[in-house]
C-alpha cells in the first residue's frame, strides 16, 4: 500500500502516545464506519469506505511498535526495503494473512463486530463467544414542560437485529454451513511473519471464516450472510418528571443485537431540553427576572407571577429595591428521584419611566430634590459613609 502520512491520516502528532493513537483511531473509525453510511448515496459510501480503510491501515502500522519504528525511521512500515509484501502463509492455500491488512481483522472486530458479523473479540479472547450487542445513543428533544412534568414519547430509530430468515446463522439453510477447512473449525490459525527481529510466530483469528470455524456456502438472501439485519424500530419512552438537559435514560435491551446469541445492547437517550422563554433552570429551581415600575417599587403591589401551571399572586412590599429576590416555595421542578419540588426565584428589576412630559419632569424634579435632602436612601447613605473612610 502506498505510504500516506499515517500520522496525519489519524490526525495525531508524531510524538503521540499509544493511547492517543488508539483514541484518535476509535473516533475516526466510528465516524467513517460503514454502518453510519447505511442510508447514504453510493458515492458517499465509497468515499467513506476508502477513508475507513485508510484509517484502519494507518492504525495497523502506528499501533504496532515495530511497524511504527520502521515507519518513523524509513518512511515505510516494511523497513529499509519498503513496499514488499511480508505475508508468509504456512498453509499455502492462497489466503494471505499478512501484508496489506495483517492484524486488521482483530482491531476491526474488537470495535465493530456489528459490521464483520461479530465473530471475534480482541486477540486474546475466544471467537464465537457470546457478547452483548452495542448500545445505541439517541438524542431526544424535549420541551421545557415535558422535562419538568415528564412525558410519554415515541422514538423511531434503526438498529441491528438478528436476521429472522436465517435466525442469525447467515446461511441459506442448515446444509450450507460447513466446517472451515483452513482452521479446521478452530477459528484461529498460526501465522509466521518476517519482522525486523526475525521470524515471529503468532496466532490470530482465521481470516477465512473470520473466527467462527464455519464457512457458509450459500448465504441467506436477506442478510447476505451476516446473520444480522438493520431494522427500523419504534419504542415508547416514559420520561420521568424532572429530567434536565444532558441527562441520559437507558432502555435496556433496545440496542443492537448481541453477538453469538448474547443479549442486546441498550438504547441510551440523551435529553436536550428547549429553553423556556421566561425561566432559567438551575437544578430544580426556576429563576427569572421580573420588571416592576418605580411606582410598584415605592408603594408596593400585588403582582401575578407565572409558574409552570397556574400563575400565583405575590406581594411586593412598599420600598422594594431593585435586585430583591423573592422565593415561591415548592413552585419549581419536581425532583427526579424524590417527591420534592424546587422553588421559583423571582428577582425584581425596577424599571424607570421614560418619555416624561416637561411638566411631569418638573414636578418629579421638585419632589425628588426634596427627597434627596433627607436620608431616605439608606444604601446611598451607607455608601457615602464608606467613601469617607477611604483616604
Ligand atoms: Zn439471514
Ligand atoms: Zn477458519
Amino acid at each position: 500500500m502506498a505510504s500516506k502520512d499515517y500520522y496525519s491520516v489519524l490526525g495525531v502528532d508524531k510524538k503521540a502516545s499509544a493511547d492517543e493513537i488508539k483514541s484518535a483511531y476509535r473516533r475516526l473509525a466510528k465516524k467513517y464506519h460503514p454502518d453510519v453510511y447505511a442510508t447514504a448515496s453510493e458515492e458517499e459510501k465509497k468515499k467513506a469506505e476508502a477513508k475507513f480503510k485508510e484509517i484502519q491501515y494507518a492504525y495497523d502500522v502506528l499501533s504496532d511498535p515495530q511497524k511504527r519504528a520502521a515507519y518513523d525511521q524509513y518512511g515505510s512500515e516494511d523497513g529499509p526495503m519498503g513496499g514488499g509484501g511480508s505475508g508468509f502463509n504456512p498453509f499455502g492455500s492462497g489466503f494471505q494473512s499478512s501484508g496489506g491488512f495483517g492484524g486488521f481483522s482483530d482491531i476491526f472486530s474488537d470495535i465493530f463486530s456489528a459490521f464483520s458479523g461479530g465473530q471475534t473479540t480482541s486477540s486474546g479472547r475466544q471467537a464465537n463467544v457470546q457478547r452483548q450487542g452495542d448500545d445505541i445513543e439517541l438524542e431526544m428533544i424535549l420541551t421545557f414542560k415535558e422535562a419538568c412534568f415528564g412525558a410519554k414519547k415515541e422514538v423511531s430509530y434503526s438498529r441491528i437485529e438478528k436476521c429472522p430468515t436465517c435466525n442469525g446463522t447467515g446461511a441459506k439453510d442448515a446444509s450450507s454451513i460447513k466446517t472451515c477447512t483452513k482452521c479446521g473449525g478452530r477459528g484461529r490459525v498460526v501465522v509466521q511473519q518476517r519482522t525486523m527481529l526475525g521470524v515471529m510466530q503468532t496466532e490470530r483469528v482465521c481470516d477465512m471464516c473470520g473466527g467462527t470455524g464455519k464457512i457458509i456456502m450459500d448465504a441467506c438472501p436477506d442478510c447476505k450472510g451476516k446473520g444480522r439485519v438493520r431494522k427500523q424500530r419504534k419504542v415508547t419512552i416514559n420520561i420521568p418528571a424532572g429530567v434536565d438537559n444532558g441527562q441520559m435514560l437507558t432502555q435496556s435491551n433496545e440496542g443492537n443485537a448481541g453477538y453469538n446469541g448474547g443479549p442486546n445492547g441498550n438504547l441510551i437517550l440523551v435529553f436536550r431540553v428547549k429553553p423556556h422563554p421566561l425561566f432559567t433552570r438551575r437544578g430544580n429551581d426556576l429563576m427569572f427576572d421580573m420588571p416592576i415600575t418605580v411606582t410598584q417599587a415605592v408603594f408596593g403591589d400585588t403582582v401575578e407571577v407565572p409558574t409552570l401551571d397556574k400563575p400565583v399572586r405575590m406581594e411586593i412590599p412598599a420600598g422594594t429595591k431593585n435586585g430583591t429576590l423573592f422565593k415561591l416555595k415548592g413552585k419549581g421542578v419536581k425532583d427526579l428521584r424524590r417527591n420534592a419540588y424546587g422553588d421559583i426565584l423571582v428577582t425584581v428589576k425596577v424599571d424607570v419611566p421614560k418619555n416624561l412630559s416637561a411638566r411631569q419632569r418638573n414636578e418629579l424634579r421638585t419632589y425628588f430634590d426634596a427627597l434627596d435632602k433627607n436620608a431616605t436612601y439608606d444604601d446611598v447613605e451607607r455608601y457615602k459613609k464608606k467613601l469617607k473612610t477611604l483616604d
